[in-house]
C-alpha cells in the first residue's frame, strides 16, 4: 500500500468542555473517495476545519503528503494542495460567476484573496491567464454560458457546482467537500456524484462529508463513521451499513429528533 496522502493521529478538539472531536485517528489513501458520516454534531465539520486550518486542534497531529500541517496557516495548506467547500454555501453573490472562480485561484494567499475581492488585477497578463483557466473550469461544469451572471442569481444547484469549481481553481490534490449534496434534489445530487467521480477518475483524492446516503454509498471507496466526536466504524459501504454501532448511532439520532 502506498503512503497515505492524509494522516490524522489522535486528533481532538474541545469547545468549552464539549469534545467535538475526540482522539480520532485515520488515514486517507491517494486516489480514494473517503466519506465521513455520522449524526448531526458528530464532529464532521470540526474535523474538516482542522484539516483545512480554520480551527486549531486541541491536541493531535495532521500530516499531508508526509508533512505535518496542523500548525500551518490555511493559506499555506491551500498552496500545498488542500481545497474545501463549505457546509453552508460560501460564494460571493455580488460577484459574477467567473469572478467567483477567479477568486478561488487567488485563494492560496490572503493577499491574493483580498486582491480578488477588491478586484485589483495582479498583472494584466496574469489576470488574463487566470481568467482563461477559470473559463475552462466553468466549461467543464456547464456554467460557461453563465460566466457574466451575478453569482447570487444562480439556482441553488448551480451555486453548489460553482463553489466546487472555485475550490478546484487552485488545482488541489486533496478536495474536502462538506455536504455537497445538501439541499439538492435527486437529479442534481446525482449530477454532483457524477462530477465528483469524474474528478476522482482524474486522480483527485476526495474526502466527503455527506448525509445523502445514496451519494455516500454509491461513490465512496471507504467510509469513516463518527459519533459524538469519536471513531465508531470504518470500511466499505457493506461493512458500515450493517455495523451494529453505526445503526445504533443513527437510531439515537431519530429518537432525538
Ligand atoms: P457535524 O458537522 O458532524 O454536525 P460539528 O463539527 O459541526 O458536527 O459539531 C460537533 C460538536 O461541536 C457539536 O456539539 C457542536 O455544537 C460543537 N461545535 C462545533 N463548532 C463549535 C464552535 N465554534 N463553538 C462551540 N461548539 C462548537
Ligand atoms: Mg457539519
Amino acid at each position: 500500500m502506498s503512503d497515505p496522502i492524509l494522516k490524522v493521529t489522535d486528533l481532538s478538539r474541545n469547545f468549552d468542555g464539549i469534545k467535538a472531536v475526540s482522539d480520532l485517528s485515520f488515514v486517507v489513501q491517494p486516489g480514494e473517495i473517503k466519506a465521513v458520516i455520522g449524526p448531526n454534531g458528530a464532529g464532521k465539520s470540526t474535523l474538516f476545519n482542522m484539516i483545512a486550518g480554520v480551527t486549531p486542534p486541541s491536541s493531535g497531529e495532521i500530516h499531508f503528503q508526509g508533512q505535518r500541517i496542523d500548525a500551518l496557516p490555511t493559506a499555506k495548506r491551500a498552496e500545498m494542495g488542500i481545497a474545501r467547500t463549505f457546509q453552508n454555501l460560501q460564494i460571493f453573490p455580488e460577484m459574477t460567476v467567473l469572478e467567483n472562480v477567479m477568486a478561488g485561484r487567488h485563494m492560496s494567499g490572503d493577499i491574493g484573496m483580498m486582491r480578488a475581492i477588491l478586484r485589483l488585477p495582479a498583472t494584466v497578463a496574469e489576470e488574463r491567464r487566470i481568467s482563461a483557466e477559470a473559463m475552462e473550469l466553468l466549461g467543464r461544469f456547464g456554467l460557461k454560458g453563465l460566466a457574466t451572471t451575478r453569482a447570487g442569481d444562480l439556482s441553488f444547484g448551480q451555486s453548489k457546482i460553482l463553489e466546487l469549481a472555485r475550490a478546484l481553481a487552485c488545482d488541489p490534490t486533496l478536495l474536502l467537500l462538506d455536504e455537497p449534496a445538501a439541499g439538492l434534489p435527486h437529479a442534481e445530487a446525482d449530477e454532483m456524484s457524477r462530477v465528483i467521480r469524474e474528478l476522482n477518475a482524474g486522480g483527485m483524492t476526495v474526502v466527503l462529508v455527506e448525509h445523502n446516503m445514496r451519494m455516500v454509498m454509491s461513490i465512496s471507496h471507504d467510509i469513516l463513521v463518527l459519533n459524538n466526536g469519536q471513531w465508531i466504524a470504518e470500511g466499505d459501504a457493506k461493512h458500515v451499513s450493517t455495523h451494529p454501532d453505526v445503526l445504533a448511532a443513527y437510531l439515537g439520532e431519530e429518537e432525538d429528533a
